[in-house]
Order: structure tokens, then sequence, then C-alpha cells
């Protein structure tokens, strides 16, 4: 059983891959070009493939009887992959949902308090040495405790967003999901995501991407949102039409954005980078030690239990 992991690991993931595999671990941190995609699914029995590694509709149908029987994918987002495609090329697909939940909410409390509070700005301003000093009307921001918060995808990340913005900061939360959440706090389903934008002071993405969500946030609902209110993305920048949201913040539309993703990432545009009331991170969600180690762990749980024979405990195709 031939193994490929498609980028370098925390050391102790690594470390168990070559104790327990016969592991190739590719020492590039960018995505498989379309060359490594084909080597991928004929050279190998197993790949640990992540985001960027776009296995399409078209990569596996260029390979008539791939090798490759399972993609022990290293993220809970597997959007990257077309798992319907991988079916159909009797190639099975695992995630690792879970582990990336707390460390994903994080983020979301972090720019949204960036946000807010102005510290991206307020870090930029120190740096360039042109702080003055404090005064009482210096850099005013937005108050977070008390608002209220509209997650839209209620799932593990959301509820663990919400139950940090509720508990934590006396938030009332409203929320969109395919199906009605019972919580141990109060959470109210709103009937539209027009609805939702246009009640809440922050609006976090936390939908799945894939086709069934790519530009869910659009132009008519950005402009519903209230022009004090900010938009956070964790999720994946698919999900937000770009254009739509620098138009939005440029006209005052919306307050501000916090964003973790980016449509086209690691492309981002130029009219983006320009405003001061957005807060721009690289993909952060999951990158901890101990998270980056806990994913590597469970993909490694899907290969062991393939190569036994067992149930896949992450299946999603
Ligand atoms: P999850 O538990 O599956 O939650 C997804 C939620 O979205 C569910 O509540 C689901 O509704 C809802 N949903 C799905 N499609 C929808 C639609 N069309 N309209 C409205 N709601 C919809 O997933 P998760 O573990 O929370 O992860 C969410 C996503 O976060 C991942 O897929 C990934 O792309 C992203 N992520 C990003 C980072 C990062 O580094 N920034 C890290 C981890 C994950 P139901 O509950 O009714 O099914």
């Amino acid at each position: 059983m031939k193994l490929w992991i498609t980028r370098p690991m925390t050391a102790e993931v690594e470390a168990r891959a070559r104790r327990d595999f016969d592991v190739e671990i590719r020492e590039s941190t960018l995505p498989l070009t379309r060359e490594e995609m084909q080597r991928a699914l004929n050279d190998f029995d197993v790949v640990v493939p992540t985001l960027g590694d776009l296995f399409s509709a078209e990569v596996f149908a260029a390979e008539l009887k791939p090798r490759c029987r399972l993609l022990a994918n290293f993220a809970v987002g597997y959007n990257h992959i077309d798992v319907q495609a991988a079916k159909a090329a009797g190639i099975r697909v695992t995630n690792t949902p879970g582990a990336v939940t707390d460390a994903t909410a994080d983020i979301a409390m972090t720019l949204i308090l960036m946000t807010a509070r102005r510290a991206g700005e307020g870090e930029r301003l120190v740096r360039s040495g042109g702080w003055k000093g404090w005064h009482p009307t210096q850099m005013l921001g937005t108050h977070v405790t008390g608002k209220t918060v509209g997650i839209l995808g209620m799932g593990r990340i959301g509820q663990a967003i919400a139950r940090r913005c509720h508990f934590g900061f006396g938030m009332k939360v409203a929320y969109i999901a395919r199906s009605e959440k019972s919580l141990e706090f109060t959470a109210t389903r709103a009937g539209s995501l027009e609805s939702l934008a246009g009640q809440v002071d922050f609006l976090v993405v936390a939908v799945p991407g894939g086709p069934e969500t790519q530009h869910l946030i659009d132009a008519p609902i950005l402009s519903a949102m209230q022009p004090t209110a900010m938009l956070i993305n964790i999720a994946r920048g698919e999900v937000v039409d770009e254009t739509a949201l620098i138009a939005a913040l440029e006209s005052g539309d919306i307050a501000g954005a916090g964003l973790d993703v980016y449509e086209f990432e690691p492309r981002i545009p130029a009219r983006l980078i320009q405003l001061e009331n957005v807060s721009l991170l690289p993909h952060l969600g999951t990158a901890t030690e101990e998270v980056r180690s806990s994913m590597g762990h469970m993909a490694l749980d899907n290969v062991a239990a393939f190569v036994a024979g067992q149930d896949l405990p992450n299946p999603v195709n």
C-alpha cells in the first residue's frame, strides 16, 4: 500500500506516517499540478490531499483505471474534490470534521474583534510611527458586547461561534441553516438570508463551499445589511461575491469585513487590500500546531481503517 501525502505535515504526523505506512511526503507547500494529480491517481493506493488540490471531474475522467482507492482529505471542507466523480471512479473520500471546529471559531472571533475595534488599522498606525497619542475620540470603533450576530451555516463551526458570541459577549444570535437547531441557549432561525442580513450587526459565513453555496452573499444580500454592519467570512471565499463585497465596502453599504478566505486565494484584489475597514488573514482558521496535528492524525486514522478493511471513520462519499 503506497501512500502519498501532498504537503509537509507537523513532525508528529510525519513520524506516524513514516512509522505506519510506505509513504512519500511531498516537499512542496503548493497545490498539486494537473500532472501531479494524475500521478496521485496512477502511482499511489491512498493519497492525503488538501485545499487547492483540485480533483475535478475531468481529473478523474482522464484515468480509466486509477490505482488510487482513497483520498483521505486533510481538511473538513472538500469542495476542491468532486466527490461524486471520485465515487464513480471507485475512489472513496474522507475528511477531518470536529478537529477544526474550535480553532476556526476562534479565528471568527478574532476577525469580529479586529474589524469592530479597528485592530489592524491601529497596529498599522503604531508601526508607521504616526500615532500621536490617546484622546477621547481617537479611532472609535464598534462595540461588540451585546450586539446581534447572524450565522450563515449553523453546523459545528457555526454553533461554536454562536456559543462564543452568546456566552462570551452577551450577544443575541440568529442563524440560517437547512434544518432547525436545538441549542443550549436562545438562537432564532431567520426566515431568509435577506432577513438575517438586515437584522444583524455581524453576519458570519460558516457554510461549506461548493456549487450550492457559491455567491450566497451577493450584492442584494450585502445591500440588505445595515450600513453599520460587518461581514465575516471564515468558510470559503467562493461563498461571497468578492467584487460585490468590495463595491459594498467602498460605497459604505456595509461598515467593514473580516476575511480569512478569498474567492481566488491566494490572489487578493488590490482594491480590497487598499481598504482600511477590512481585516485580512491568510486562511489561518486551523493554523495551530495542535489542530494541524489532530487533523493529520484524523486523516491517518482514515488511511489506517482503509488499509485494515474497516469502516472509514469520516466518509463523505
Ligand atoms: P458542518 O458542520 O457541515 O456545517 C455546515 C452548516 O452549513 C450546517 O449547519 C448546514 O445546515 C449549513 N448549510 C449547508 N449548506 C447550506 C445552504 N445551502 N444554505 C444554508 N445552510 C447551509 O461544517 P463545519 O464543520 O461547521 O465547517 C463549515 C465549513 O467551514 C467547512 O465546510 C469549510 O469549508 C470551512 N472551514 C474553514 C476553515 C478555515 O480555515 N477558515 C477551517 C475549517 C472549516 P444543516 O445543519 O441544516 O445541514
